[in-house]
């Protein structure tokens, strides 16, 4: 599609083939569910076999599949790659989402070495190993789309543990990069930056849910709205998709405007 056209009211990825990693809850479910609604075939990669399963079984569909993977992985990551176009002959999307918070949400005064490298190892080796291999199958086919989920705590400190903020800033890195050296090629690679919605990861603290959504209510500068995975679903769409043809290296920042909030009026 020309960068300057008006897409036409239909399925926005028809007969592409997407990979999301931690495609089996939160955002990445969210994903895969709008990615198959919009005509794309999924393969579902994650660690939790169980809800992954679930999900592909949910959809029920020829067009979508589970599939085990560590992303830290290298050799788990070609075995997806490779199954995936065994299976639907290409790889169009690659959205490399699969994260995980630090435990206790440290102080750098008490993380252990062995929490930053695993959060590195999953959240930045991650997405650059998915990346890899993508690319590696995008390159000959002279076109793709690399995505990434980073996080808003890129853009304003105190949201997040130093190490996993540093595990994010990785991705941005990479989203520059890649955008670089990938673009001759017809491949773009964009991320995006949510900030507060309750998922697995951040819901599963033993608070309830809707405590923390009420609190999140209250911040940005579009108070009253909850955040939900399916928004940052909706923006990994049009990054995905040919409306954003012209689209690459950007972080596109999801939290309602909270990082852009002038601190001593909120
Ligand atoms: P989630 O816990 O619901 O989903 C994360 C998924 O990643 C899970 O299904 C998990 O099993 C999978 N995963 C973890 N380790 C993996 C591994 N080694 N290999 C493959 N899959 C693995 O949480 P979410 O909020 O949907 O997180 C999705 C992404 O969004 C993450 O990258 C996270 O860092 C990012 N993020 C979330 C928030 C938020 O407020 N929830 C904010 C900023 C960024």
């Amino acid at each position: 599609m020309d960068s300057g056209s008006l897409s036409a009211p239909c399925k926005r990825l028809e007969g592409k083939v997407a990979i999301i990693t931690g495609g089996a809850s939160g955002i990445g479910a969210a994903a895969v569910q709008l990615f198959h609604d919009n005509g794309a075939k999924v393969v579902i990669a994650d660690v939790q076999d169980k809800l992954g399963q679930a999900l592909a079984n949910k959809l029920a569909s020829e067009a979508v599949c589970y599939i085990h993977c560590d992303v830290s992985n290298e050799n788990a990551i070609i075995d997806l790659v490779d199954a995936t176009v065994t299976k639907y002959g290409k790889l169009d999307i690659m959205y490399n989402n699969a994260g995980i918070m630090d435990r206790n949400f440290g102080s750098i005064l008490d993380t252990p070495k062995s929490d930053l490298e695993r959060l590195l190892m999953i959240n930045t080796v991650g997405g650059f190993l998915g990346a890899k291999h993508a690319a590696k199958v995008m390159v000959p086919q002279q076109k793709g789309c690399i995505l990434f989920t980073a996080s808003a705590c890129t853009e304003i400190g105190g949201l997040c543990s130093p190490a996993y903020g540093v595990s994010k800033y990785g991705i941005l890195g990479l989203v520059k990069n890649l955008a670089a050296e990938l673009g001759q090629y017809g491949i773009r690679v964009n991320c995006v930056s949510p900030y507060g919605l309750v998922t697995g990861m951040s819901g599963n603290k033993g608070v309830d849910p809707a405590i923390i959504e009420a609190k999140l209510s209250e911040m940005g500068n579009l108070r009253g709205q909850i955040l939900k995975a399916e928004g940052i679903a909706n923006a990994a769409l049009y990054l995905a998709s040919d409306d954003a043809s012209y689209v690459s290296g950007q972080n596109l920042v999801v939290d309602g405007g909270f990082s852009s909030v002038n601190p001593t009026i909120m």
